[in-house]
C-alpha cells in the first residue's frame, strides 16, 4: 500500500482516539452538570414550597381575622339581646348569632385543613433539603473523581497528540488540508475502508474501475459520493456477505 495512504489511516486512527478522549471528558463533565442541575431543581422546589407555605400562613391569618370579627359580632348581638323587646327582634339577633357561629365553625375546619397542608409541605420540604444535602456531599466527591479522571484522560490524549505531531509533517500539506476539511465535513471520519466495492463512509457503490485502483492502493482515491479518502483492507468476510 502507498505510504501516504497508510499514514492517513494511522492519522485517522489517532484522530478518532483523540475524539474519543474529548467525548469521554465531555461525558464526565456532563455528569457533573446533570448532578448540579438536579440539586438546583430541588433547591428551586424547596423555595416554591416555602412560598406556598407563606401563602397558606397568610390565609390562616385572614381566617383568624374573619373568625375574630364573627366572634365580636356574636358578642355584640348577645349584648343587644338584653335590650330588645319584641320576639321578632330577638329572632333576628338569634339568626345573626347562628350565622356567625357557622362562620367560625367553617373557619376552624378550614384552619385545620391548612395546618395539615402546611405540615405536609414542611415534611416534603425537609425531605428535599435532606436529599439536597446528600447530593451536595456526593457532588463534591464526584467532582474530585471527575477532575482526576479528566487529568488522566488529558495525559493519555497528550501522548496521542505527540504521535500526531510526529506523523503530520510526513504528509503533504495539500493532503493534510483535504483530510482536515473532510474531518470537519464528515463528522470526524475522513479516511474509510471499502467493503465489497462499497464506501464504508456513505455506503454508496464505487465504480468497478475505481474499486480496482483502490485495491491496488497505489494512489489516493476519493469516494465519488462523499469524497472521503478510501482504502482497501483484505476482509475474510468480504465475499461471504457480498
Ligand atoms: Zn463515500
Amino acid at each position: 500500500m502507498n505510504d501516504e495512504i497508510s499514514k492517513l489511516i494511522d492519522l485517522q486512527g489517532i484522530d478518532l482516539e483523540i475524539d474519543g478522549f474529548d467525548q469521554e471528558i465531555k461525558n464526565r463533565e456532563q455528569e457533573i452538570l446533570n448532578r448540579e442541575q438536579g440539586i438546583a431543581d430541588k433547591e428551586a422546589e424547596i423555595l416554591r414550597l416555602k412560598a406556598q407555605n407563606e401563602e397558606l400562613a397568610q390565609s390562616q391569618r385572614d381566617l383568624k381575622a374573619e373568625m375574630d370579627d364573627a366572634q365580636a359580632r356574636i358578642k355584640d348581638r348577645q349584648n343587644k339581646m338584653m335590650q330588645v323587646q319584641t320576639s321578632r327582634e330577638h329572632q333576628a339577633l338569634l339568626k345573626e348569632i347562628e350565622e356567625n357561629k357557622k362562620v367560625i365553625k367553617a373557619g376552624e375546619e378550614k384552619t385545620l385543613q391548612i395546618m395539615e397542608q402546611i405540615e405536609e409541605i414542611e415534611k416534603n420540604s425537609a425531605e428535599l433539603a435532606n436529599l439536597c444535602a446528600g447530593e451536595k456531599e456526593l457532588l463534591v466527591e464526584e467532582t474530585e473523581n471527575v477532575k482526576k479522571e479528566v487529568s488522566r484522560i488529558i495525559a493519555r490524549k497528550k501522548s496521542v497528540l505527540d504521535q500526531r505531531e510526529k506523523l503530520t509533517p510526513e504528509l503533504r500539506t495539500g493532503t493534510l488540508k483535504r483530510y482536515d476539511m473532510l474531518r470537519t465535513k464528515r463528522s470526524g471520519a475522513a479516511v474509510v475502508p471499502t467493503k465489497n466495492g462499497i464506501c464504508q463512509g456513505c455506503f454508496m457503490t464505487i465504480p468497478p474501475q475505481q474499486d480496482n485502483e483502490i485495491r491496488k492502493g497505489e494512489k489516493l482515491n476519493f469516494c465519488p459520493t462523499c469524497q472521503r479518502i478510501l482504502y482497501y483492507v483484505t476482509e475474510d468476510t468480504e465475499t461471504a456477505d457480498a
